[in-house]
């Protein structure tokens, strides 16, 4: 279950990704940046807006919104959607893996794909090209 920092990018790293993708890297941008691909845990839009105004209280939702969709485009996060909820929450582990949700607490937990078999026998008119998986319970 650990989690992969894999993308936890320096400032000047991050400076360089977003001048890449014709973003200006302002100090409230590579903020977001530094704060969503290293120190939160698959966040939803709204605690990064919560984080913001902490830290950031100028900082507008437009310019949340636009940074979050802008690191998703460049893919430096994914965007976990669970199925019985309409929450989007970042996802800073790019590699491929699954997840454990924490019924309890709501939270999103790293599953290394290697510790869960998955067998389909499925008619051969299936090809599989993607296994997303995400198993529900509570962690102890
Ligand atoms: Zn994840």
């Amino acid at each position: 279950m650990d989690r992969k920092k894999n993308i936890c990018l320096s400032i000047d790293e991050i400076k360089a990704q977003l001048v890449s993708a014709n973003v200006k890297p302002t100090a409230q941008r590579v903020a977001i940046c530094q704060f969503v691909l290293c120190d939160a845990d698959h966040p939803t839009a709204d605690e990064v807006k919560l984080w913001a105004d902490r830290n950031f209280p100028m900082m507008s939702r437009a310019t949340i919104y636009n940074t979050l969709n802008k690191l998703v485009e460049i893919g430096l996060l994914k965007e976990v959607k669970l199925a019985h909820s309409n929450k989007v929450m970042y996802d800073n582990n790019t590699l491929h893996h699954y997840h454990f949700f924490d019924e309890k607490t709501g939270k999103l937990f790293d599953i290394d794909p290697k510790t869960v078999k998955l067998k389909a026998n499925l008619p051969e008119e299936f090809s599989i090209k993607q296994i997303d998986v995400t198993l529900h319970g509570k962690k102890s």
